[in-house]
């Protein structure tokens, strides 16, 4: 392909969802990825990622406008029904159900692994989408850059990215419990470590979880060098029990933390989507569904172009920055102050962050706001 409508550089999640998305609407698409093409999008088998995410409703409507959803085998998702977020001091939580917000669920936790070869097996099927080579030169009025976190082409174009590192690493790995998950998700804030359990169908039907567990570098260090036996101690020793016997049931792998944001998003023929844009710590489970939403709204935002604006132009551009960046800011803030008032030693910072949970937790309406925004985005 030498010239298309939109060149869309970076194949994760976010950019084939984009690709598939502005396909959708009748635009030409070209996909390029950084290196050569990695094997799930060969022969069909998914990558080695042990995670799974928390998507909220937003994300699995746009995913099932993708036609990717409902592609997903039966195990690949599981619908979260409940949720309790504890604090560091016994009896200090926060509660959400969907029963109490009056929804049918409050997020979907699906395979990462399976989820990208989904969408990697949907952009081979579309006609309007061609996967050209890393090395390729492509002519297109709009490229949008969904490179993550560490893009080159964000540098090239001059973008500055705030990027604060946490001194954090989030180990992720799945479990199996001798207990049924029953649709509850689980988070500590056990200063200064965070630790969920994502319930999850695989391996064990309806008694597997979904690990994410952020700690301090060193502490990743010594948890990654244990032993299983070693580890699964640690990890029943964290939870308390509270949630059952816990037990490693794949390898462990570590994401380094950290926060960051682009101070611009768009110029004239480009536009940053998802991690290339913004980095959020995953302990809201928000980083992905971000990228979900930039994705919804660029398509929009071209979608209702006027007929004489070409894609690459910047003042229609800067209407998709807009309509994301305060939902962005909002989100990487809000993140960040939690993670800092959890991991703040002083014994009256502990007592309010404590105090404040339950709070929260007996004042109805700013608890639905919460969750509405959590499952909406
Ligand atoms: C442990 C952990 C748990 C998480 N849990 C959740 C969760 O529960 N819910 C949630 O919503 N989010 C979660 N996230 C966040 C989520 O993983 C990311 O926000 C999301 O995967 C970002 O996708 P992306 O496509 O923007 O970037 P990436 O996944 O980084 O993909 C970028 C792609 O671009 C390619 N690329 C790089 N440079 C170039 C180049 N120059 N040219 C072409 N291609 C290039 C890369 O090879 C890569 O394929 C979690 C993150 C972590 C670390």
């Amino acid at each position: 392909m030498d010239s298309c409508d939109v060149l869309v550089r970076g194949n994760g999640l976010v950019g084939h969802a984009l690709a598939l998305s502005l396909a959708r609407i009748g635009l030409r698409v070209a996909l390029q990825p950084a290196g050569p093409l990695q094997p799930s999008e060969g022969d069909g088998r998914p990558r080695d990622d042990v995670r799974a995410f928390a998507l909220n409703a937003s994300s699995v409507e746009l995913l099932q406008g993708l036609k990717v959803w409902p592609s997903l085998p039966i195990h690949a998702t599981t619908a979260v029904h409940d949720m309790r977020v504890e604090g560091d001091v016994p009896g200090a939580a926060l509660e959400f159900s969907s029963w109490d917000q009056r929804v049918g669920e409050l997020a979907w936790i699906a395979d990462a692994a399976l989820l990208e070869r989904e969408l990697a097996a949907a952009v081979r099927f579309s006609p309007h989408i061609e996967c050209v080579a890393a090395s390729a030169t492509v002519d297109a009025p709009l490229t949008a850059v969904c490179e993550g976190k560490a893009s080159s082409s964000r540098e090239a174009h001059g973008v500055g990215f705030d990027r604060r590192p946490y001194g954090q690493r989030a180990i992720a790995a799945r479990l199996t419990c001798d207990r049924p998950h029953s649709g509850s998700a689980r988070q500590w804030f056990r200063s200064p470590d965070v630790l969920a359990l994502l319930p999850f169908d695989a391996p064990a039907p309806g008694a597997s979880y979904a690990l994410v567990w952020s700690v301090p570098d060193a502490r990743a260090d010594e948890l990654l060098a244990m032993s299983s036996d070693d580890f699964n101690a640690a990890l029943n020793e964290a939870t308390g029990g509270a949630a059952g016997h816990l037990q490693l049931a794949s390898e462990r792998a570590a994401w380094p933390l950290l926060r960051a944001q682009a101070d611009r998003w768009s110029g004239a023929g480009w536009v940053l989507v998802g991690d290339a844009a913004h980095v959020v710590h995953p302990l809201a489970g928000q980083g992905l569904n971000l990228g979900l939403a930039d994705v919804q709204a660029l398509t929009d935002v071209l979608a209702a172009r006027e007929s004489w604006r070409g894609l690459g132009d910047e003042r229609l551009l800067r209407r998709y920055e807009r309509r994301r960046l305060a939902a962005t800011r909002a989100m990487v803030e809000i993140t960040d102050g939690l993670l800092h008032l959890f991991a703040h030693p002083a014994p009256m910072v502990r007592e309010l962050r404590n105090r404040g949970l339950t709070l929260v937790n007996q004042w109805s309406p700013l608890k639905r706001w919460l969750s509405a925004q959590a499952t909406r985005g």
